[in-house]
């Protein structure tokens, strides 16, 4: 299982094919399905697939994504359904669906959240945990309009181990990721950033790294980024350089 996450500032190919290459460095890890999300000027466009990633590389050769600058990649191992291309990632949450969310890890109290989302009448296209967390940070970007304060308003009713990355429609170049129990680390370039499970995913573009510390949450932009705690309270991320032979 892995994440990638790409900002940069021109509307091409390049989030695509950065995320995907992410996707490739991270396979030795195992999975058993794969998807992207891509910011485009049409929305949030995904493509999602069980098995390998040759699955998901076919199906964007025969449905290309509209270019963007913005871009997240996600390989799943399913720990709550199976693995299907339903319960592949991203998942989408919020009005029109216009916000899409990959996930490492587990949710242990995904069932409490789901049963009163249910109540509440919203609709599940998926077995996963993960989607309860992209129903709840779909809808506090519907309230509060900022894609890192509505992942501040959903993760610490989360519990358990997880890795979250999430884009939205109405936030071109930006992705908030967070951590808890489970890893995620910056990568610092010119011009563009870039988020991964581990460094793997961006080593072939830069080895400037930072290094969150437990319950963080980062924004990327083409520009910079910024970190803040669970609580929103202000915190730097542990600089460091890459220093390993990454092509071995
Ligand atoms: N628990 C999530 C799922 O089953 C994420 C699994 C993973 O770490 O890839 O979909």
């Amino acid at each position: 299982c892995g994440i990638v996450g790409y900002v940069g500032r021109t509307m091409d190919d390049t989030a695509l094919n950065v995320v995907m290459e992410g996707l490739a460095r991270l396979e030795y890890r195992g999975y058993d399905s794969a998807g992207v999300a891509l910011v485009t000027e049409d929305g949030v466009a995904t493509e999602k697939r069980a098995g390998k990633l040759e699955n998901l590389r076919s199906a964007l050769e025969a449905h290309p994504l509209a270019p963007s600058r913005t871009g997240i990649g996600h390989t799943r191992w399913a720990t709550h359904g199976g693995p299907t291309d339903g319960n592949a990632h991203p998942h989408r949450g919020g009005d029109g669906n216009r916000l899409a969310l990959i996930h490492n890890g587990i949710i242990e109290n995904f069932h409490g959240l789901k049963k009163q989302l249910l109540a509440e009448g919203v609709e599940f296209s998926s077995e996963t945990d993960t989607e309860v967390a992209a129903k709840l940070v779909g809808r506090e970007y519907d309230r509060l309009g900022d894609l890192t304060e509505a992942m501040r308003a959903v993760v610490s009713r989360l519990e358990g181990a997880f890795t979250l990355l999430a884009v939205h429609a109405d936030s071109p170049g930006v992705v908030v990721g967070a951590r808890r129990n489970s890893p995620l680390v910056v990568g610092l370039g010119e011009d563009a950033n870039f988020l991964g499970s581990d460094v793997a995913a961006f080593i072939g573009y830069t080895r400037h790294a930072l290094e969150l510390g437990q319950d963080q949450i980062v924004t990327i932009t083409p520009d910079g980024y910024e970190v803040i705690g669970f609580d929103g309270t202000p915190a730097d991320g542990k600089a460091y350089e890459v220093t390993w032979d990454a092509a071995a």
